[in-house]
């Protein structure tokens, strides 16, 4: 899926879609999803760029958290990469799974 069509319309409080506002309305796509083949040395490359751009970006809040909620599984969305957004529900797991286990202990104490 890319953000041109993306469909679900996520409107900010001034009832305008916050892809409207996005930064990579005015570049190309080619940045922000892989190409069939690409090397690692081209893709660190090509992930720097669109991050660049991200960072630039007005909502990127608002990207990152619909790429995270719909487990968007290819591109740089809100500054992070498909690498990136593994890492984090990787992450995001094991902190769930630490804090089931202290609440276990508490409640047998
Ligand atoms: S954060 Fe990046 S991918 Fe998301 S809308 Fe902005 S420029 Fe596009």
């Amino acid at each position: 899926m890319s953000l041109q069509n993306f469909t679900a319309v996520v409107a900010q409080p001034d009832g305008v879609d916050w892809r409207l506002r996005a930064r990579c309305r005015s570049e190309g796509m080619d940045v922000f999803f892989p190409p069939d083949g690409e090397s690692k040395p081209r893709r660190i490359e090509r992930e720097r760029a669109a991050k660049d751009i991200c960072a630039t970006c007005p909502v990127i809040d608002l990207c990152r958290d619909h790429a995270l909620a719909s487990k968007e599984s290819h591109g740089v969305w809100g500054g992070m990469s498909e690498s990136d957004r593994r890492k984090s529900a990787s992450i995001g797991r094991e902190i769930r799974r630490r804090s089931l286990q202290l609440l276990q202990r508490y409640q047998q104490d």
